[in-house]
């Protein structure tokens, strides 16, 4: 079943048109890697998707689940299960994390149609979701993500995924910050949400996650367009042009 299709996609930034004809069909249950230089229209792509205000499609259809959402709001399109995971986190002094994390979830669930949890319940099943992501309890006491390091705000959006349960799920550069033991760690959970049929689009500029991902296919994006997809054997092919950073810089 296809989860989201994106068909012939143009959206301006400021008058600047930045996503051109792009197409993107995404099914049920897979995952799926964009790759691709700085300033191709990867994180353009994921705001789209989103329904960020900034970013306006000008042409072509953003369906998920089969129904246009091109119109829908930012909460519609979370509340229908539609996650992202942004570039750079945004810091929120004042909100308390775990609050922010009990309120999000319980207005998705009311959404749709499930029980929502009593505080109590609801610590109790975050506590139970952290022990797996080596996440430090100390965290869900202070501001969202405020001073939180680049690795800490990567795994609190891991945990959001786990208490919202979306059906697809947007990653943009969710492994930068992130050492090497935390990367496997978060493979290992996205691999399994995969076999729970969750589907994810990951936004990648290093190899090391890919290798340990069951990925179905990568695409290449340059200039506001797809210019290639395959398997994951693609990604051998393209190395050396730049879309990846070099092993260097990921240390
Ligand atoms: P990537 O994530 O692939 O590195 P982006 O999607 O962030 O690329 O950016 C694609 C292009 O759109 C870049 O040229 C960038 O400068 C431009 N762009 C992104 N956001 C804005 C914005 N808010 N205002 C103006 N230009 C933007
Ligand atoms: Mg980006």
């Amino acid at each position: 079943m296809c989860l989201l299709q994106i068909k012939n996609l143009y959206v301006k930034i400021n008058n600047q048109i930045i996503l051109k004809n792009l197409n993107l069909n995404v099914n049920k249950g897979e995952i799926h890697i964009i790759m691709g230089p700085n300033g191709a229209g990867k994180s353009t792509l994921s705001l789209t998707i989103s329904g960020h205000k900034k970013y306006k499609i000008i042409q072509g259809e953003i369906l998920f689940q089969n129904n246009i959402i091109n119109n829908y709001s930012i909460d519609k399109r979370a509340k229908k299960g539609i996650f992202i995971s942004l570039q750079d986190n945004i810091e929120i002094p004042g909100l308390n994390n775990l609050f922010f994390l009990y309120k999000s979830t319980n207005s998705i669930r009311k959404y749709q149609k499930k029980k929502e949890f009593d505080f109590f319940e609801f610590k109790n099943t975050v506590y139970k979701k952290i022990n797996k992501l080596n996440y430090s309890p100390k965290l869900l006491k202070r501001s969202l993500n405020t001073g939180f390091s680049g690795g800490e705000k990567k795994k609190n959006d891991i945990l959001q995924i786990l208490l919202l349960k979306p059906k697809l799920i947007i990653l943009d550069e969710i492994d930068s910050g992130l050492d090497i033991d935390n990367i496997k760690n978060i493979a290992n959970i996205i691999n399994n949400l995969k076999k729970q049929k969750k589907t994810f689009i990951i936004i990648t500029h290093y190899k090391k996650l890919l290798n340990y991902l069951q990925i179905n296919t990568i695409h290449i994006i340059n200039n506001g367009t797809i210019i290639k997809s395959g398997n994951k054997y693609l990604i051998n092919k393209t190395k050396n042009k730049g879309y990846e950073c070099s092993e260097k810089k990921n240390k």
